[in-house]
């Protein structure tokens, strides 16, 4: 941490914050420019309480060497971690091709669906079963009856199933079904709600808050690993921006600068970012040529008879489409789109205890 001094930072300011430093156990090194004097703080900066050093008299600005996070930092963990969801893999040159309808809808449609999109290569299946709903009075998600068809689609096609946990006392009731826990952009700073899938041993889904900064993000991701759980994945799905043409507006040089910050992955979501089907494909391949792990699309067989997001489902031809150009923007990059646990020989999901079905 460095300590910049005031212009006219008197003497007896200047040894005031160096006893202060020092009696946190911490050592100093002072060095005197022409026009600003500095101090180096030496030794664990945890110790340091930044704010009440930036009240001192005579201090400018207290300028932290280490990012807050300190668990989802590169500095911590240079390799790129490898999230593990049921066999199938994020990060490190691993794609998660995440697809599948924004609400978990009626049985035989989230069969069809998933059957297509399967068929295409997405390599997660997802659904909301909770819905985080601007209006009260708008399909708030079957609840457990979504997530019990959610598990059922996963198991027939072997694939692994991510749905959003909005409620701190839901999360052990939805790690029964799901292989991976979403937490939306509207909860990314819901702290109780971190804290309780930071407990949990299933992956993380994090998508970026709305209005969050990149280190908003990596702090919300922070919480999630300080409890224990590293299995974090982040999603880029745009942020709040001026113009209406689009739904949000695609931050896609978030991608690149997530990944020099933190070790672990990023993926993008084109569907909330843009909220329009044509704008789709080449933001899914513009987040890939960016670097993301990945790219989580909506898709819906009937978008007008959708509970939820319908305007911005692709439909399951288009999905396929979009398929084809991602896998050869993976090969282009040498990167791999993970297969199914069922295809590479691995483990199958695990399965969600029989009473959980029942
Ligand atoms: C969703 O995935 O359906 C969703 C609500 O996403 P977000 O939290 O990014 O708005
Ligand atoms: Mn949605």
């Amino acid at each position: 941490m460095i300590v910049i001094l005031k212009n006219g930072a008197t003497d007896e300011q200047i040894d005031h914050v160096i006893r202060r430093v020092e009696a946190i156990g911490l050592q100093s090194h002072l060095s005197r420019g022409t026009f600003r004097t500095i101090i180096g703080l030496i030794g664990d900066e945890s110790l340091v309480n930044k704010e009440s050093l930036s009240t001192l008299p005579g201090v400018a600005q207290v300028i932290p060497v280490l990012p807050p996070y300190k668990l989802a930092s590169r500095e911590a963990h240079p390799e790129s971690s490898v999230i593990d969801v049921s066999g199938v893999k994020i990060g490190g040159g691993n794609l998660g091709m995440i697809a599948g309808p924004c609400s978990v809808e009626d049985r035989d449609r989230m069969m069809r669906i998933a059957e297509s999109v399967c068929q295409s290569g997405a390599n997660v299946f997802r659904g909301g079963a909770y819905k985080p709903r601007t209006s009260p009075y708008a399909f708030q998600g079957l609840g457990e009856e979504g997530l019990k068809i959610l598990r059922e689609v996963g198991d027939r096609f072997g694939m692994p199933v991510v749905t959003e946990v909005t409620d701190p006392r839901n999360v052990e009731l939805v790690s029964q079904y799901a292989d991976m826990l979403q937490v939306g952009a509207r909860n990314m700073q819901n702290f109780v709600l971190l804290t309780e899938v930071g407990k949990s041993r299933r992956p993380v889904l994090l998508k970026r808050g709305m209005s969050a900064t990149i280190a908003d993000l990596l702090m919300s991701a922070e919480y999630i690993l300080s409890e224990g759980n590293s299995n974090v994945v982040l999603c880029e799905r745009g942020v709040k921006g001026f113009d209406p043409a689009t739904r949000n507006l695609f931050d896609v040089a978030a991608v690149p600068v997530v990944q020099g910050l933190t070790h672990l992955p990023i993926i993008v979501d084109p569907s909330h970012a843009t909220g329009r089907p044509d704008l789709i494909p080449p933001c899914a391949l513009a987040g890939l040529a960016a670097g993301a792990d990945g790219v989580h699309i909506e898709v819906h067989d009937c978008p007008e008879e959708a509970k939820s997001d319908g305007p911005q489902a692709l439909l399951p031809e288009q999905y396929k489409q979009i398929s084809h150009q991602m896998r050869l923007m993976a090969d282009l990059l040498g990167k791999t789109i993970s297969p199914l646990a069922k295809d590479a020989g691995g483990p199958t999901p695990p399965q969600p205890p029989t009473e959980a079905l029942a």
